[in-house]
C-alpha cells in the first residue's frame, strides 16, 4: 500500500514525502479512507502506530474540500496532556503546510494570553486539554457550535485522569451531528460505553 492509492490530495501527498514517510502505517491504510468517507471511528491503537497522521491527514483534506463560513472553529481534538496536544498540533502544522488551514493549540498550566490571540486570529484545527478549554469557553473566547469533526485521543488516558466530567461538559457544546473519531489504547467495557454514547454507527479498527 502507498500514501497515493489513499485518494490524499497532492498539497498533503507533498507534505508527507517530505515528512520522508515511504508508506502508510497499518493504521494510516485502515483510518484515512474510512475518516474520507465521513464515517465516526473507533480506533484502538497505541502511541507510536502513526495515529496521529491516522486522523490528521484525512481531516486536512476533509476541511480544504468543503470551504469554511468565516472565522469559525471546525475541528477540536480533545487530549489528556500539553505533551500530546503539542505534538498532535505539530502533525496538523506538517501535514498542512501546504494548505491554506490554521491550526493551534491550548493547554493549561501556562499564561493563556498568546493562546487567545492564535484563536481570535481565526484557526480551523483546535487541540486542547480539557481543562484549559473549558475555561476559555467559560470566558466566551472559545465556540464550539460549529464544530464539524471531534477527536477524541487517548480516551481512556482522558478517563484515567478524571476529566470524563469535564468532556461531557464539552460534548454538550458541541453540535450533534458531527463526525466523531475516538481513539483509546485500551478498550475496556467502561470506556466501549462511553463511545458508544459519542459515536453514531462507528466504523471499528484495531491495530
Ligand atoms: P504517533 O503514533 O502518531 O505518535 O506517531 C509515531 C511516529 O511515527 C511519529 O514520529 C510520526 O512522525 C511517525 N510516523 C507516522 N506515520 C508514519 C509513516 N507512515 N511512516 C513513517 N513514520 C511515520
Amino acid at each position: 500500500m502507498n500514501f497515493t492509492d489513499l485518494n490524499i490530495i497532492q498539497p498533503i501527498l507533498k507534505a508527507i514525502d517530505e515528512a520522508g514517510y515511504t508508506s502508510p502505517t497499518e493504521i494510516q491504510s485502515q483510518s484515512i479512507p474510512l475518516v474520507l468517507e465521513g464515517n465516526d471511528l473507533i480506533g484502538c491503537a497505541q502511541t507510536g502506530t502513526g495515529k496521529t497522521a491516522s486522523f490528521a491527514i484525512p481531516i486536512l483534506q476533509l476541511l480544504h474540500q468543503k470551504p469554511k463560513q468565516g472565522k469559525i472553529i471546525r475541528t477540536l481534538v480533545l487530549t489528556p496532556t500539553r505533551e500530546l496536544a503539542v505534538q498532535i498540533n505539530d502533525n496538523f502544522t506538517m501535514y498542512g503546510k501546504n494548505l491554506p488551514i490554521k491550526n493551534t493549540v491550548i493547554f493549561g498550566g501556562v499564561s493563556q494570553n498568546a493562546q487567545v490571540n492564535a484563536i481570535r486570529n481565526g484557526v480551523d484545527v483546535l487541540v486542547a486539554t480539557p481543562g484549559r478549554l473549558l475555561d476559555l469557553m467559560s470566558q466566551g473566547i472559545i465556540k464550539l457550535n460549529q464544530i464539524e469533526i471531534l477527536v477524541l485521543d487517548e480516551a481512556d488516558r482522558m478517563l484515567d485522569m478524571g476529566f470524563v466530567n469535564d468532556i461531557k461538559k464539552i460534548l454538550k457544546k458541541v453540535p450533534e451531528v458531527r463526525q466523531t473519531l475516538f481513539f483509546s489504547a485500551t478498550m475496556p467495557k467502561s470506556i466501549r460505553k462511553f463511545a458508544n454514547t459519542i459515536l453514531n454507527h462507528p466504523k471499528e479498527i484495531n491495530v
